[in-house]
């Protein structure tokens, strides 16, 4: 079957257009025909060696498809059933192996293309939006990369929950999609800080959700409100250096959570749960993924520099 392997780490020209073996369903686990595999930036880290993973490799955690063939042991899923996952290595190829316990029933009202962008970036936000910082009513938020893939569905969970939500983007154009899932208030990267509490009389926001990293991070801890909540989730920019304690006293007696999706969907019907609730916000209109774009399979390189480069908005996929 046609794949994308990593060879050894580095840029996205490290991605290759291969042939490899199709994987063999064990018996906990079904084989899907993969529609669309989902691009984030995990993959982007995997590549370079940031996260490294043992070499020769297929990239990619996350996608959607037909179920083709399942494991003796399995219930519940039969060939032909379409299933979304997220957190299974090797998703940039034609067939991947999903755990029987990570492959969510996709709805026949819900299309392929939408179903890819939900399992990584859509069950982030979610847990985002409801544990990292539990969103109330009247809060203000602020999230980073507001035009990104996690910051468009984050922003349109955190209306839904009754927040107002501010945002940072770096073009006119992601501001305009930015503005399209609902923030209130969009701003650009200088001097975000300031506007925060201009924005806010002064207090500073209740949240802020940082997957930017490095170049965000200390304006982030001034943006917050006393006793606020710093969510760091991510490094676009760069990895964060490491936080002397007393600096989240004197921004406030904040509190700064550095969470991962994986500890968020620690069970079965956690990750049912989570799955579930962007099922429902989809169906009533107040959660609409936003497609960048989908590449094929074999232009997986253009798609890594373009998400490296902040060339995207929304949800970028590679179709088989
Ligand atoms: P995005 O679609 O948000 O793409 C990254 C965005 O970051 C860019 O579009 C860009 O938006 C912004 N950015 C700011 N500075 C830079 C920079 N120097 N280089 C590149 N991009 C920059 O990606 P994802 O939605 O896939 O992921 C967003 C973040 O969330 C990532 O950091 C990712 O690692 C993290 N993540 C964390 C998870 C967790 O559980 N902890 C799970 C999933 C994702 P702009 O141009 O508007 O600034």
């Amino acid at each position: 079957m046609k794949a994308i392997v990593v060879s050894s780490p580095g840029g996205p020209s490290a991605l290759k257009f291969s042939e490899v073996e199709e994987p063999g369903p064990t018996r906990d686990q079904v084989l899907v025909r993969v529609a669309y595999a989902g691009v984030n930036y995990i993959d982007v880290y995997q590549r370079s060696g940031v996260y490294p993973r043992p070499v020769p490799f297929v990239p990619g955690g996350e996608g959607a498809g037909q179920v083709v063939a399942v494991g003796a042991d399995v219930a519940g899923i039969r060939p032909g059933d379409r299933v979304a996952w997220e957190g299974v290595p090797g998703s940039y190829a034609e067939y991947v192996a999903v755990p029987a316990a990570k492959a969510l029933p996709i709805p026949d009202t819900v299309a392929d293309e939408v179903a890819s962008a939900l399992p990584l970036q859509g069950m982030t936000a979610q847990y985002l939006a409801t544990a990292s910082y539990r969103i109330a009513p009247g809060d203000t938020v602020l999230v980073h990369a507001g035009a990104g893939g996690v910051g468009l569905l984050l922003t349109q969970l955190a209306k839904a929950l009754g927040a107002t939500v501010l945002t940072t983007v770096s073009s006119a154009a992601k501001a305009a999609a930015s503005r399209d899932a609902g923030a209130d208030h969009v701003l650009g990267y200088d001097g975000f800080a300031a506007e925060v509490r201009r924005l806010t009389d002064g207090a500073g926001a209740h949240a802020v959700y940082d997957g930017v990293g490095a170049s965000t991070f200390d304006d982030s801890l001034e943006a917050l409100r006393r006793r606020g909540t710093l969510v760091l989730f991510g490094a676009s920019s760069g990895q964060v250096p490491p936080v002397e304690p007393q600096r989240l006293a004197r921004a406030g007696s904040v509190l700064l959570a550095r969470p991962t999706l994986a500890d968020f969907v620690v069970s079965r019907a956690e990750l049912e749960d989570r799955f579930a609730y962007l099922l429902r916000q989809v169906a009533a209109g107040r959660l609409r993924p936003r497609l960048h774009a989908s590449y094929p399979l074999a232009e997986a390189a253009r798609a890594h520099r373009d998400l490296a480069d902040r060339a995207t908005i929304g949800k970028l996929l590679l179709a088989l």
